[in-house]
Order: structure tokens, then sequence, then C-alpha cells
């Protein structure tokens, strides 16, 4: 598509403040929660549906990754209260936080140790059970431990998929785990210890000069060749969708343990880092159904890679990438380094998504250090752009006309924010001490 830049400035003001500062967008069609599901055709259901689907593999999931055996295969990560970070974002950054902090910790989610052994292990279960049951191998009432024995079966099939590096990570350690011959396609971004990590998992890594579009490309490409071949579209899968929005079932039990009340009086604020969008769109549709116009979900981005920010604002979508307006795309968060977004996500999030920020990255080493110091916790770059979003909350003017405009300013002392920890568990010791003496 052709943009006309002048134009489309001056329509979308926005643009101008993502090129010079870092920038906050507040949804101007975000709407109540039953308005906003009129215009969707997913639903609890497809949630529920998906959950009950992992359940029925977990037997095979704890047989074969022993790790999960302690949640009965079950993959999912604690919610842990952070006060002392806490203490620090106020201190340090002048965060003025007045409720509750906790941090989702995906970051140390099994198998994968990103948040992607939620959408990527669950979208190559969902292909594999219907395979199976197509070639009447199994039923839905058997113990799936059966998916052990079918390895011989699923190695006739080949799996594709194009990533910046974590969703190759989970991807390519299921397919690899089932039996396929799985493929992944590394944009430049990716790191080599990741690609390391895949080949000893025997898994064929396929690496390109480019970003992570073209990966796509090319890897959709030669899956096409092959009709025993199935392509992951990160870009527009429903299922990648679902396994990430179970995590708000899971979530709600988990507030509940921790004697978190979420209603009318008590709001929750949600922070994601967001690449393509399909984990926090899909995170923030499950959170929505659960807790309805009491959460408030925000995106956080890369200043040089702000594409859902772009293609939300402009109302482009993936008609739209960072490059057409002069940004790089370029950023040490390499989950989060995406030039176009999915337009999939964009759509289902028009009227849910709260709003949507960029982060630079010199700070997202800051508080990489920050909850270490604090916590004793360690996260990935890309995971602690989250944090951005919890600093600038309660204390900068654009979120503060959020809080008034929907009588939420009373509320706060009242309220629990979530830093959603994307990536870091696998995340070898030597880089760990590259990244946290790093300063930008
Ligand atoms: C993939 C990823 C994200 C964002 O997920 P998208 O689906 O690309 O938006 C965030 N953080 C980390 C560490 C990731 O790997």
């Amino acid at each position: 598509m052709n943009i006309n830049l002048k134009e489309l400035k001056q329509k979308n003001s926005i643009i101008n403040d993502m090129l010079m500062k870092e920038t906050i967008w507040l949804n101007p069609d975000y709407i109540d929660y039953d308005n906003a599901m009129r215009n969707i055709n997913i639903s609890m259901k497809d949630i529920e549906d998906t959950e009950n689907r992992l359940i029925r593999f977990s037997a095979f999931i704890k047989k074969y990754f022993p790790e999960t055996s302690s949640s009965n295969g079950i993959i999912e990560s604690p919610l842990t209260n952070i006060e002392n970070m806490k203490d620090i974002l106020n201190k340090k950054y002048d965060a003025k936080i007045s409720g509750k902090l906790f941090l989702k910790e995906d970051s140390n989610l099994a198998i994968a140790g990103s948040v992607k052994a939620r959408g990527g292990i669950y979208e190559i279960l969902k292909y594999s059970e219907d395979l199976a049951i197509e070639n009447n191998l199994i039923k839905e009432t058997d113990n799936y431990e059966k998916f052990l024995d079918l390895r011989d079966f699923f190695s006739q099939y080949s799996i594709h998929v194009g990533s910046t590096g974590n969703l190759g990570l989970s991807i390519g350690i299921i397919s690899a785990a089932l039996g396929y011959s799985v493929t992944v396609h590394m944009s430049a971004d990716a790191r080599k210890w990741k690609k390391d990590l895949l080949r000893s998992k025997g898994v064929n890594v396929i690496e390109y000069s480019s970003d992570y579009s073209k990966a796509v490309e090319e890897g959709r490409k030669l899956s096409l060749k092959d009709e025993k071949s199935y392509f992951v579209d990160d870009e527009n899968s429903l299922n990648l969708f679902l396994g990430y929005a179970v995590s708000a079932i899971r979530l709600k039990k988990q507030l509940l343990e921790n004697k978190v009340l979420v209603d009318e009086n008590n709001p929750l604020f949600v922070f994601i880092p967001c690449g393509v969008g399909g984990a926090p769109g899909g995170i923030t549709f499950g959170l929505k159904q659960i807790f309805k116009d009491n959460v408030h979900c925000f995106f956080v981005e890369p200043f040089q890679a702000p594409c859902m920010m772009l293609g939300m604002a402009t109302k482009l979508n993936n008609d739209i990438s960072v490059q057409d307006i002069g940004l790089t795309g370029v950023t040490c968060a390499d989950g989060l380094a995406v030039g176009r977004p999915s337009k999939f996500v964009g759509v289902v999030m028009r009227e849910l998504l709260s709003g949507d920020m960029t982060v630079k990255d010199s700070v997202l080493y800051d508080y990489m250090r920050d909850l270490i110091n604090s916590e004793d916790i360690f996260i990935e770059p890309s995971s602690t752009a989250a944090f951005h979003g919890v600093c600038k909350i309660e204390s900068d003017d654009t979120f503060r006309e959020y809080l008034s405009k929907h009588k939420l300013i009373d509320k706060m002392k009242n309220s629990s924010i979530i830093s959603w920890a994307t990536g870091g568990k696998l995340v070898p010791e030597d880089i760990r001490k590259e990244y946290i003496n790093t300063y930008l």
C-alpha cells in the first residue's frame, strides 16, 4: 500500500509524537465491555474449550516434560506481589503507585521460558489433536499419554514458523517433542543462543538477515510447497490467541488466592509488552471476559517498533509499518522487534484495549537491574517494558486523563497493577551478565 506520510500525519498528530518522544496513546474507541463484545465473534466458550484441551494434554506434557510434574502437566506461572520493586519505582522514578503491585511471571513458564509457552505450545497441541482425531488415532476421552506413541505418525509432517526468537523456541521444542520435522525461520533480531538451543533439540533453524516480516514470508512460502506441512501464522492465528487468553482463567484463581478483589471499587490495571500483538491481545481478551469494565489493559512497545500503536491509531492495521513513518524497528527488546502488527488482533482490540505506550530501550535495562536488586527476579529486557506503564499510570498527565474520565482517581488506593513479565527463564548465564552490564 502507498502511504502518503504528509497526509497521514495531518490526520494523525500522534505520529509526530511517536517520532519525537515516548508516547502514550489512549484508545479513543475504547468502550464498555458489553457493547465492545457485540462486534466480536470470539467468546468465553472458546477460551473454556481451549482450557479443556490443555487439560486433556496435561498427561502428555507431564510425562514428556518432567519439570511440569509439580503442576500436573499444566503450564502456569506464579503471580508475585512485588512490594520492594514498588518502593524502588516510587523512589527512583517518582511513580506514585498507591495500590498493590504484582509481577505475572510468564518469564518463568515451563518448557519455553516465555509467554510463548502459552500460545505457541497450544497451537501445536491443537493441530496435533486435530490430525490424530482425523486419522482415528485418538479420542478425546483417551489418556493423552498416548501421544508419546504417535511420534512416528507425526514425523511424516512438518511445521514451519517465523520468529524473532521466543516463538521459535516454544514451537520448536513442542513440535520436536511430538515427533514433527520442524523448521524455525529466524529474523535478524534473534539471539544466537536461541538458535543454538533449538539446533541442540534437532530443530532446523534458517537465519535471515532481514526483519520478522520477511522471515515469516519465507517460512510461509517454503511451507506451502509441502502438502504435509503446517505453517504457524503468528499474525493471524486464532488458536495462538486463545492459548494466551487461557491465562485469564488461571489469573482469576491466583488473584483470589492473593485476596485481591477486582470490582467496581477495586480496579485492576495490566501492562503487557507487545510485539505483533498476539500475546498481549489474547491476554487482554481473556481478562476482559472475566473482569469486564473493571480491568484496564495497556500494551507497551519499544520506541522504535510501536507497530500496534501505529496500526490501531491510524486504523490501517497491517497496511502500515513503523518503517513507513521513519522509525527503524530496531530495539534491544528482541521479543518486541516487530514492524507490522497483526490485523486480526488490531480488529479484536479495537474497542477493548484501553491504550498503548512506547518506551526507550535505555530504561529497560534499568528496570531489569531494579527488579534483580529489589526482588531477586531476573526477566529479559523485552519483559521489563511493562514497568514503564507501572511508572506512568499514576504520575503521567495523559494517564491521569484516563483515570479521571473513568472515575478512577479516588479508587487508585484500592487498585492492583500487574506488570506482565513475558520472558527470561531460558536466558543463559553469560547473556544475563551481559544484560546486567549493559548501560545505554
Ligand atoms: C513475543 C513476545 C512478546 C509479545 O508477543 P506478541 O505476540 O509478539 O505481541 C513479549 N515479550 C516477549 C519476551 C516475547 O517473546
